[in-house]
């Protein structure tokens, strides 16, 4: 060590840290060219990798950012230890304990607990996502992770609505408790967006495949192409069982409104996404065929689902994905890390524009949009700096088809099918976060219908929650109350 780099490699104790041993990915070419899970190995470390990352972990006393910053609270220096101990299956049981889908968050959650890393400014956070992806997949295929239900039943029945994160969570944290569960979904398979949304390159499929059946051999029972609020209401779920669960999610797609936005090859970004990349079989017939992308792919929007149509475009072989944004990289939302990896796949990022108008061709197919250049202004609701169109600066950008991923509400189908289930803003269904009561007497919700369209984690957390009052007010442990219905918005 040189007097240069000791100042990077010992900390404050005098304890030598090695530099980040990052997890890898497969090579861009390769990557670039299928839906395949970008990352190598398994979920991007080796054994002799994954060992090395996790022995940086300086194992802070207690309070722990890492831990404080994730939602679900996972005991993450705790499973460090392990996994730098090489007991991966000793690691995967510590996240296990508190997060249904470990394989999943520490493939696609934006490291919420990494930002806490006190190595983060230093030296390099720990790559505590990809190394609770790699424990966990071991001991999955070690067959360590399989829920364990008790023998004794309770003889309370309970019905899920909706098979997301938020579904799946309710679903482990009552059959564990031995209430009998029956999950409903309106797909062909059980997931939710991990499923019909996520592109396989991002979450490896088998990791949900697992996860579903892993919860039917615990005796969930999983109905599928069945939308609750046609043939089956919530009332006639109320009259089957003491509590119904919503973890309906916010799977309708925004548009914006704009002259041409009907023409052919414009889609709506969860459409583009399971087309391209959610196999002809587990799709219904109306949503197979892939979307025509010819050569040049505008997505509009910022967030994951924006980088996610961009790297599928590049997949379906798209000459250029271009991604337009009306605010600049400081404002965006989403994973930058995700949003770097695109960029090297050759997804380009167009800030501070914004299409006003679609232009089709004889055939009412989208040939070309107008764009308008932004600048920004004061901070918005949201804190972040407002786009201001720039008047004069329209120009016309040439586009073979357009992915519009400018956002998502919950449908508001349930909510207006079911009596006393209040929704309120875009029909998000009005619910106490902390215990996931709505204004329905033995209705609970949470998950991304409850707080709109967040993270997988946030959706495992708040239904943590709606899981333990379920619990308590099945078994009369405590009774929980309906919430009073939302004040009536005011009109304008
Ligand atoms: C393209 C995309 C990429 C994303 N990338 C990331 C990421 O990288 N990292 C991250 O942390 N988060 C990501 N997210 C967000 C994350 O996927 C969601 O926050 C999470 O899935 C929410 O879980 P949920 O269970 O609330 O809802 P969902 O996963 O949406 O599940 C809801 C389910 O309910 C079903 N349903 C709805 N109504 C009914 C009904 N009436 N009857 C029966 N079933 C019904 C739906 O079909 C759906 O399967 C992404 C989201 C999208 C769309």
């Amino acid at each position: 060590m040189t007097a240069e780099t000791a100042y990077r490699d010992v900390d404050r104790n005098h304890r030598v840290v090695t530099p980040p041993t990052k997890y890898s990915l497969r090579p861009v070419e390769e990557r670039a060219s299928d839906f395949a899970e970008a990352l190598a190995y398994t979920a991007g470390y080796t054994a002799e990798t994954a060992v090395i990352e996790a022995a940086r972990c300086l194992q802070c006393p207690e309070p722990q950012a890492c831990l404080l910053n994730c939602p679900a609270g996972n005991d993450i220096p705790e499973a460090l230890w392990l996994t730098s101990q090489r007991d991966f299956v000793g690691a995967a049981k510590v996240f296990a304990a508190t997060s249904p889908l470990p394989e999943v968050c520490g493939r696609a959650c934006p490291n919420l607990c990494q930002q806490g890393c006190v190595l983060g400014n230093t030296f390099g956070a720990i790559s505590i996502g990809k190394l609770e992806a790699f424990v966990s997949d071991i001991a999955r295929e070690a067959g360590e992770l399989a829920i364990k239900v008790p023998e004794q039943k309770t003889g309370k029945k309970v019905a899920i609505v909706g098979s997301g994160p938020a579904g799946i969570t309710v679903a482990e944290d009552l059959i564990t408790k031995g209430h009998a569960v029956t999950m409903y979904e309106a797909w062909p398979e059980a997931g939710g967006v991990l499923v019909y949304g996520i592109p396989s390159f991002k979450i490896n499929k088998e990791v949900v495949a697992y996860k579903i059946k892993d919860l039917e051999d615990a005796g969930v029972k999983i109905i599928t192409n069945t939308r609750i609020g046609e043939k089956i209401t919530i009332d006639d779920l109320l009259e089957e069982n003491d509590a119904v669960f919503l973890g309906t999610g916010a799977g309708i797609a925004a548009t914006m409104d704009i002259p041409g936005e009907d023409l052919k090859g414009i889609y709506p970004s969860t459409d583009f996404l399971v087309r391209a990349n959610v196999p002809e079989e587990k799709l219904p017939p109306e949503k197979r065929g892939k979307p025509q992308i010819g050569k040049l792919v505008a997505i509009i929007g910022g967030g994951d689902t924006a980088v996610d149509c961009a790297r599928s475009s590049i997949r379906m072989g798209a000459e250029a994905a271009t991604i337009v944004y009306r605010r600049t990289e400081a404002e965006m939302p989403g994973n930058a890390v995700e949003r770097g990896v695109s960029v090297d796949e050759g997804v380009k990022i167009n800030y501070l524009q914004a299409p006003v108008e679609y232009i089709g061709d004889e055939d009412g197919r989208v040939k070309a949009m107008k764009v308008i250049k932004m600048e920004l202004g004061e901070p918005d609701a949201s804190g972040r700096r407002r786009p201001i169109p720039i008047e004069g600066s329209e120009f016309i950008q040439k586009v073979d088809a357009v992915a519009l991923a400018v956002g998502y509400w919950p449908d508001p189908f349930l909510g207006k099918k079911t009596e006393n289930l209040s929704t309120h803003k875009w029909g998000l269904i009005y619910a106490d976060e902390a215990s996931g009561a709505t204004t329905r007497e033995g209705v609970f919700a949470a998950g991304d219908n409850v707080h709109g369209p967040d993270l997988i984690i946030t959706a495992i957390a708040t239904a943590h929650a709606a899981a333990d009052s379920m619990h308590k007010y099945i078994t009369g442990e405590e009774h929980i109350n309906p919430i009073a219905p939302p004040p009536p918005r005011k009109r304008r």
